[in-house]
């Protein structure tokens, strides 16, 4: 009796695994302040390359191309000297254009940003983690056209000094 108990609860474990493979993976990239959410590498390295403008070779490439996407969210909120506590945002990336045929839109009820991987640059990237940065500081976020004032002096200001 243990010994088919253990069994089927083996066989769930793998059909799980099957059903889990099978479907549109989930993958999960974490860095500092983000969890980057694709399907297959290839979106991932795309993703990244149009951010930082270099392909990745392997797996260490990505681990560190995905560091620049911290170092936006540092620059943004250096930038509006806001800095909200233990910030977090998920990124999901996502093959052609968003619905409206919007390139990223930022959702405050599941913080996080989705874009579209071959419309991606660093600085669509910047403006939606702008809106979470703000959205993530006060406690009642700015009306819509206040934030759109502040996310667009981070595009204007993005890599001035650089
Ligand atoms: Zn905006």
């Amino acid at each position: 009796m243990i010994k088919r108990l253990f069994l089927s609860s083996f066989l769930s474990i793998c059909l799980l695994q099957v059903i889990g493979y099978s479907g549109e993976a989930d993958n999960v990239l974490k860095t500092r302040y983000t969890a980057i959410h694709y399907t297959q590498d290839q979106d991932l390295n795309d993703f990244i390359w149009h951010i930082n403008g270099r392909k990745a070779e392997a797996s260490s490439d990505i681990r560190e191309g995905a560091k620049s996407i911290d170092r936006i969210v540092e620059r943004v909120e250096d930038i509006l000297e806001i800095r909200p506590r233990n910030f977090k945002v998920k990124i999901y990336l996502q093959r052609g254009p968003l619905e409206e045929n919007k390139i990223a839109v930022y959702d405050n009820k599941t913080k996080s940003i989705r874009i579209s991987i071959d419309q991606a640059t660093d600085g669509v990237l910047a403006h939606e983690i702008a809106h979470a940065v703000i959205y993530q500081h006060f406690p009642t976020p700015p009306p819509s056209k206040a934030q759109e004032y502040l996310t667009q002096h981070v595009d204007k200001e993005l890599w001035r000094d650089y």
